[in-house]
């Protein structure tokens, strides 16, 4: 029986960490979870929601700090709710991170330690400043001035932080024209309750290589006042190459309205992974890593080992990133993704390179596959998939285990789900050759990796 009740503090050893970065403490059997703690770490935590097996309780006071601690570098890191391991130091953070595939793999997969061949975790060289896209809304404090900054964990509350460390230093420069702009104009950030007021959010990109900038203001209306001095203002910012607004008039905690109003630019800014370049729109999806999306698609290069005659199929393509960085070497792409914006993009990005050689698909890659593979014949030589969290419907595998490529690559953003797709497809003809993580979200729990499957067939 757990005796320890609801707003009662208790002393507990930090033991393990959740997926999503909490720190796990065990008391008489029950786990209590507690978010900003580090494994290692002994605390005073108070617990705050309890459940038959575990519980949540809040960080109050940190007695014997871990080895593994370190002090936050963010002033808001506790408050925020974008990042989860600032406690921890980044070269812990990335041992955490290909513990956990590898746990994953061996409790869920059901592999044997002697089968795994993981290769060294890629790492940032720097871990702040990576990201090339923020969405900041708006919104007022108590007393009635204009703030802007980061939603607290699970709420709406906005936590006022102009400057994030993951984000562009520009960032704050252009929050700090949209607020002014706003206080000239007198105009009125929205107010999610009463559905009033004009200015919801403001997306802004950086394009890394090209210096490119971009700012798209989601508005709850169909103008905006005074804009032209605003565009003029913002062209101050060195960089500045779009700038545009969104209506959203939805009473939706969707961000970016469907309708984009051009203000100045040719609507998008340029950026580049590899060779490749990319128009980037306001409703383009574009990776918010580029330097490590480049890493991460050199390893899946390098484990498709191509040599320039294969077909390779690029399941859960997006807009066709990894299937454009293959086509460089191969004879044939073909890609397979259920969005269709991302299939024009894809399609955009392949005409804007020059590339002929590759062909996508708008659908559900368990669908797309085996009618194309039925239909037409298809065969490949290595697939490429990259599914969302939830992993690869059962049909694709089949039909991959169907097709019978010499190699699969296999990306993903969940070791869970990874490890029991592994698992269905060692069954049936395929062995696991390498796996190889690459961190693309510093001080997230978040990891990405990517595993080669060879075709076992005797
Ligand atoms: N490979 C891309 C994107 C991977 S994210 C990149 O590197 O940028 C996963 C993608 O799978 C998303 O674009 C999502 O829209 C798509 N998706 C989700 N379910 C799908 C399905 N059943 N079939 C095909 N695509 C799917």
């Amino acid at each position: 029986m757990m005796t320890i009740k609801k707003n009662d503090c208790f002393i507990v050893e930090i033991e393990d960490m959740s997926e999503d970065g909490s720190g796990i403490g065990k008391q008489e059997g029950y786990a209590w979870f507690i978010k900003d703690t580090v494994i290692g770490d002994v605390v005073e935590a108070k617990a705050m929601k309890t459940k038959k097996s575990y519980g949540f309780a809040r960080l109050m006071k940190v007695i014997r700090p871990s080895e593994k601690r370190i002090e936050p570098t963010c002033p808001v890191s506790r408050q925020c709710g974008g990042c989860q391991l600032q406690a921890m130091s980044y070269e812990e953070q990335l041992k955490f991170k290909e513990r956990k595939v590898c746990q994953n793999l061996l409790r869920i997969g059901g592999f044997d330690e002697k089968e795994l061949e993981f290769e060294p975790i890629i790492g940032m060289e720097n871990p702040w400043r990576y990201r090339n896209k923020a969405q900041f809304p708006f919104g007022l404090d108590k007393e009635g001035g204009i703030v802007t900054g980061f939603y607290a964990g699970r709420t709406h509350t906005i936590i006022p932080q102009e400057d994030c460390l993951l984000g562009v230093e520009e960032n704050q420069k252009i929050l700090r024209i949209i607020k002014s702009y706003m206080r000239e104009f007198r105009i009125q950030p929205y107010d999610e309750e009463s559905h009033r007021g004009l200015v919801r959010h403001v997306l802004i990109r950086k394009g890394f290589r090209t210096g490119e900038l971009m700012v798209c203001l989601v508005i709850n209306g169909k103008d905006l006042p005074g804009v032209k001095s605003l565009t003029e203002t913002l062209c101050s910012v060195e960089g500045m190459t779009s700038i545009s607004f969104s209506i959203n008039r939805e009473k939706s905690n969707v961000i970016m309205g469907k309708e984009i109003v051009n203000l100045y630019g040719p609507g998008y800014i340029t950026d580049y992974i590899g060779e490749i370049q990319y128009h980037i729109s306001p409703l383009s999806f574009f990776q918010v890593n580029p330097v490590q999306t480049e890493k991460l698609y050199q390893i899946v290069s390098e484990y498709a080992g191509l040599a320039g005659k294969e077909t390779v199929w690029d399941l859960y393509c997006g807009i066709g990133t990894i299937s454009l960085f293959l086509a460089q070497k191969a004879k044939a792409v073909y890609g397979v993704e259920i969005v269709p914006e991302a299939i024009r993009d894809a399609r955009e990005n392949a005409r804007l390179n020059g590339f002929y050689n590759v062909e996508f698909f708008v659908g559900k890659a368990e669908e797309v596959l085996p009618e194309q593979y039925e239909a037409r014949k298809y065969f490949a030589d290595v697939i490429v998939v990259d599914p969302p969290r939830k992993g690869c419907d059962q049909m694709c595998l089949d039909t991959i285990v169907k097709m019978g490529p010499k190699k699969v690559v296999y990306v993903s953003c969940d070791s869970a789900t990874l490890a029991r797709d592994l698992r269905y497809l060692c069954d049936r003809g395929f062995k696991l050759e390498k796996v190889r993580c690459c961190d693309m979200f510093a001080w997230s729990g978040h990891i990405e990796s990517v595993t080669l499957l060879i075709s076992d067939l005797k």
